[in-house]
Parts: structure tokens; sequence; C-alpha cells
């Protein structure tokens, strides 16, 4: 098992072949990253002459932004990074992109971590900060600005995005662009030492403003911004831009395939002119990085934008990051959503080329599949009514054995005590059976299942109508598992809980978010999208196993779907379940 993996990630050996698994075969092939040495910790050139032999065949990096909580988008990006490092017998780094003072916080540090982890992977010592390489950065502008790489452009913002030109038509050379380099080496020292205000002047890559690529006309590098920063405190007041920043962090950790989204393909250019420069001055080796887009995913009912999940969480729509209706991987992981179900999506998935809509019911068909192997049965009644046995003895008790697993009879059976009365689902009695109800009915037989057979004799209501109990009596020699099992005939198999054992617990039963396929579509509000439905709350009647049951543990209960209950919320004696997703898919057109 390769570095990256923690006990039971499973080796990517069923893995079919993509755009990118066949980019790196090729340079595995040809011994392209062979000869890159690797000095132990991230730096320029000068740290890694000499240095010995990178033991990881490739190297890839998760380089999220700690500005927000991980969403269903991030797995992917999480298990195609970590998950080619351990197919290929390399090392996937844990960034932080934390160039942006202003909006990052440890708080979001920690929960990135700590998704990153609950998803199955691990970084051992390379988790890393590009805050850490912010003395690097500046260096490398120094030497760009002295080599006549790079000026300090004055002008204003507005004066700056008038002068950069459309699509059709090429930008101009603003006044500055052919200042001397001695003068603007000068104007970014004084920026550097806190003379100008913010958005005074910053400091522009000298490339070309007549470029068909807009984003090589002269790119912003270096800008000031008089923010503290979550780490560097008020070390610096100017801070690299996002677009000179990345490069650089993958090359100053010998990353061989940075991994991003389609929206980063213009850029390509200007990585590679990057890097490119500052491997000739010296300042970093070769073999550089190579950037290789995939596209984003977009999975229809659920916003994967930071923004809106900001909105949501912030206005109150939901109750925080962790809100299980919320496409957030803590969200998903209260809901009951594996790491194994996203990494099963994740491959399934795969990687393409070109923008596309993924349906939610991928998803959610990961998860069944997978807590369908994993999750022991339990017996749970959510809409419960009384059912009378009238010929069972008051007071006596017997016990049915119910399978935990049926493809599992190695996890066993537990014992279920039948008594006279007992919970089922108001469902499955109908007074006047509609066409094709096979369930109880006065007069049709059931089977209680892991039970008896019994005749539905009838049911009491109240004055209003409603019905308050429904009566029936067992037929003794049709116990499950017993020789006269098969001797009455039935069509209905129904799931009960003895009324006298049954503890009863808050349930709550999420639905998807959104009620619409793509919330928010054209100009609309995407709130108004919001499906109301999304959380019922109930109290259901739970078989008393159930009772002791800890945090976290995941069961199918029995025709219903799947269960976990609460990480937070959840106490033995007190169980309190979400549910994860139901049985089948309801939302099929
Ligand atoms: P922003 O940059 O607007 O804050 P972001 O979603 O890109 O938002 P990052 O923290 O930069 O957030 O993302 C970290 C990594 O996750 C990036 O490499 C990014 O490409 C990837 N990523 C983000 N959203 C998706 C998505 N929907 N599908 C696949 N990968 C994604
Ligand atoms: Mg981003």
């Amino acid at each position: 098992m390769a570095k990256n993996a923690k006990p039971g990630t499973e080796p990517a050996a069923a893995s079919t072949s993509n755009f990118i698994r066949s980019h790196i075969e090729a340079d595995l092939a040809s011994g392209k990253y062979a000869s890159r040495t690797w000095g132990g910790k991230p730096g320029p050139a000068a740290v890694h002459q000499g240095g010995a032999a990178d033991p990881a065949k490739i190297r890839t990096r998760f380089p999220p932004e700690p500005n927000g909580y991980l969403h269903l988008g991030h797995a992917k990006s999480i298990c195609l990074n970590f998950g080619l490092a351990l197919q290929y017998n390399g090392i996937c780094h844990l960034r932080f992109d934390d160039t942006n003072p202003e909006k990052e916080e440890q708080e979001y540090v920690d929960a990135i971590r700590d998704a990153a982890h609950w998803l199955g992977f691990d970084w051992g010592t390379h988790g890393y900060f590009a805050s850490d390489y912010f003395g690097f950065m500046y260096e490398a502008a120094e030497h760009l600005i002295t080599a006549g790489l790079a000026y300090v452009d004055e002008q204003s913002a507005d004066e700056i995005r008038a002068n950069r030109g459309t699509l059709t038509q090429p930008g101009k050379p603003g006044p500055w662009r052919d200042r001397t380099a001695a003068d603007s080496l000068a104007r970014f020292r004084e920026m550097r030492a806190g003379k100008h205000a913010d958005g005074a002047m910053v400091v522009r890559a000298k490339i070309d403003m007549a470029s068909p690529n807009i984003n090589l006309r002269d790119p912003a590098i270096y800008r000031i911004r008089k923010a503290t920063h979550h780490r560097t405190g008020d070390s610096w007041c100017i801070y690299p831009m996002y677009t000179y920043a990345h490069p650089i962090e993958d090359a100053l950790e010998r990353i061989s395939h940075s991994l991003c989204t389609l929206e980063f393909q213009d850029q390509r250019p200007f990585y590679d002119w990057l890097l490119g420069k500052l491997a000739d001055g010296g300042l970093l080796a070769r073999p550089l990085p190579q950037q290789i887009e995939f596209a984003r995913l977009n999975l229809t009912y659920v916003v994967l934008s930071k923004r809106k999940l900001i909105q949501l969480v912030e206005e109150k729509h939901v109750d925080g990051w962790d809100d299980p209706r919320l496409p957030t991987l803590v969200g998903a992981r209260r809901r009951g959503y594996t790491a194994e179900g996203f990494r099963m999506f994740a491959e399934r998935i795969g990687v393409v080329k070109s923008d596309s809509w993924i349906d939610y019911s991928v998803l959610e068909d990961c998860m069944r599949e997978h807590l369908n192997e994993s999750a022991e049965r339990r017996i749970a009644v959510l809409d419960p009514v009384k059912l009378i046995i009238d010929n069972y003895p008051q007071g006596q008790q017997e016990d049915c054995h119910a399978p935990n697993h049926p493809q599992k009879p190695d996890l066993g059976k537990r014992v279920v005590p039948l008594t006279r009365e007992l919970w089922i689902e108001r469902e499955d009695f109908a007074e006047t059976p509609p066409k094709g109800y096979f369930r109880l009915f006065p007069g049709n037989n059931v089977r209680l299942r892991y039970g008896y057979v019994v005749k539905c004799t009838g049911c009491d209501k109240d004055a209003a109508g409603n019905i308050t109990a429904v009566h029936c009596e067992y037929i003794p020699d049709t116990k499950s598992g017993t020789a006269g099992a098969d001797s009455v005939k039935v069509k209905g198999n129904i799931h009960w809980v003895s009324a006298q054992h049954a503890c009863a617990a808050e349930v709550r039963l999420y639905d998807r978010l959104f009620k619409t396929e793509h919330p928010g579509a054209g100009d609309r509000d995407f709130l108004l999208d919001l499906n109301d439905n999304a959380r019922r709350v109930i109290t259901a009647q739970l078989e008393p196993v159930l009772l002791d049951t800890t945090a976290e543990s995941r069961y199918q209960f029995e025709r219903h779907g799947y269960f976990i209950a609460d990480r937070n919320d959840s106490r033995p004696g007190t169980p309190v379940f979400n549910r994860t997703v139901t049985l089948r898919d309801s939302w099929a057109k």
C-alpha cells in the first residue's frame, strides 16, 4: 500500500483509464520526472541541488483556499489527486493556498484537514501553506523586475482595465511599462515597506499587451493589501496574486502533475511562462510541474459555489456548515454519506475535458451501494400505529430472530421480542385496500417479518374517524424458521416492533435541499428553489437494541432506507437518527 493510504483504503486496482492517467503513464514511460530530486521539504533550486532522487514517482496536490468548508466538488478533486498518487506510487500534498489575507481563517484550515482525513487520505509530513513561500515569491518578483520581465505599474485599476483591450482588440502599453528596472525595483521595495496605499500600484509581468490571450497582457503578480494574514500576521503588506503564487507553490513542492479545473486553461501559458523564466534564472529546478485541466463537478439539485454556501449558512436557511442538508463534506458526513461511497463516486464519474452535469442520483446510488453492503439491518417504525394480536396472551413474550445482514450470515442474528401489542407502519393497513395492496386489510393474511402470519380482523377509530389501532389474530404454526412457516401462503410481509420494548426516538428525514435540478438557473434567485421538505423531524419507534447505539453508527432500517446516529446529538440511551438516503430513488422521472 502506498504512502498516502490509510488502513482500509482500497488500492485503485480496478481503475479505468482516462486522459489524466494516460498522460501520467506517458510521463512515467518517458522518464520525464525520473531525474527530479527531493530535499525533503519544498524549496528553490538551490535547496535541491545534489538532493536525493525523489522517491515518489509523481507528486500531486490538493490546494484548497482556507476560505470556506469543502463541498462535494472538492471531494472529486481530493479523490482524484490522492487517488492518482496512490495508484502511481506517488505522494499527494495538502497545500493551503492562503495568499489572500482577508478571507482566510484557522477554522477553515482545521475543517479542511478533517474532511480530507475523513475521506480516507493522508498526506503524512506533506502538509504545506503557500504563505510559507512568501519570502521566495518576493525574491522571485525582484528577480523578474531586475531581469526586465516585470515592472511596477502606477495606473489606477480602471486605467489598467481600460488599457487591457478586449477579446477582439489588443491592449495598449501603459505609461509605466518601459520604466527602468532600477526604478521599478525601488518602487517595489517601497511597496513592501508599506510606503504606498492599497491599490496605488501593482507589479505586473511584462509579457505582451497584444497577446490574443488576455491573461498574457501583463498580468498583475503583486498587489498592496494592508491586511492581517491568519498566519503571517502583519509581516507583509503586499501579497502575490493567485495566478503568480500557484505555479511557484507547485514548483517549490516539486509537483509533477498540477491538476485544476477547466477555467484555468487560459492561465496555463502564464503558468509555463513564469516557471520557465524562473528556471532560466536559476531560481527553480527543472523538470517543472505541468498544469492539466479537467471538468469540475457539476451536480444537479445542489449548489457548489462557496459564495452560495456561505449565504445559506449566514442567512440561516440551514443550521450551520454541518447541516446534513448542505452539500458540504461535514454535512454529508453527518447525513451518513460514506468516504467509500465518495471514492466510488469519483471513480465512477471519472474525469473528462468538457463541462457536463452529473445527476445527483449517481452520488446517492454510490452511497446506497456501499451502505447496502456495509450497514447492518434494524427495524424502525417511522409512522407508528398499534397492531393488537387479539389471540396472543397478554403478558406473553417470545423471541424472534432477525438476520443482521441478509447477504452476510456471519454477522449473525439478533433477538427481537414479540408481544401482543406491536407498532406497525400506518400505511401497512388499509380499511379498503386499493388494487394490488397486499398488506393488512380486513380478512387478509400477512406475515409479520421474522414472526407469524396474522389475519387482519379490523380496526378501532376515534370520534373523528382516525384509525387508533388495527386488530389481527396470529396463526400459531406459521412462525418464520419453523417447519410450518410456509403452510399459509401470503403476499405481504411487514415489519413491526414490540410496543412494550420499543424505544421512541427522534428521526430526521432528510431529502434533497433543492427541489429543482438546476437551482437558480437563469437569473432566478436560487433560494426560491429550496425544498421546504428537505427535513422532516418525527418520533419513530425503534427496535430495542437501537437504544444503545453510538454516534455515527449506520443501519439500514428495513423497507425505509439508510440511517446514521447523529454525530452531534445522538447518545446511547437517547439515540437520534438521520436518514442518509432512501432505499429507492423517489426523484427519478
Ligand atoms: P474559490 O476559488 O472561488 O474560492 P474553489 O471552489 O475553487 O473556490 P478552492 O479552495 O480554490 O475553492 O478549491 C480547491 C481545489 O478544489 C481546486 O483545485 C479546485 O479546482 C477544486 N475544486 C473546486 N470546486 C470543484 C468542483 N466543483 N469539482 C472539482 N474540483 C473542484
Ligand atoms: Mg479556487
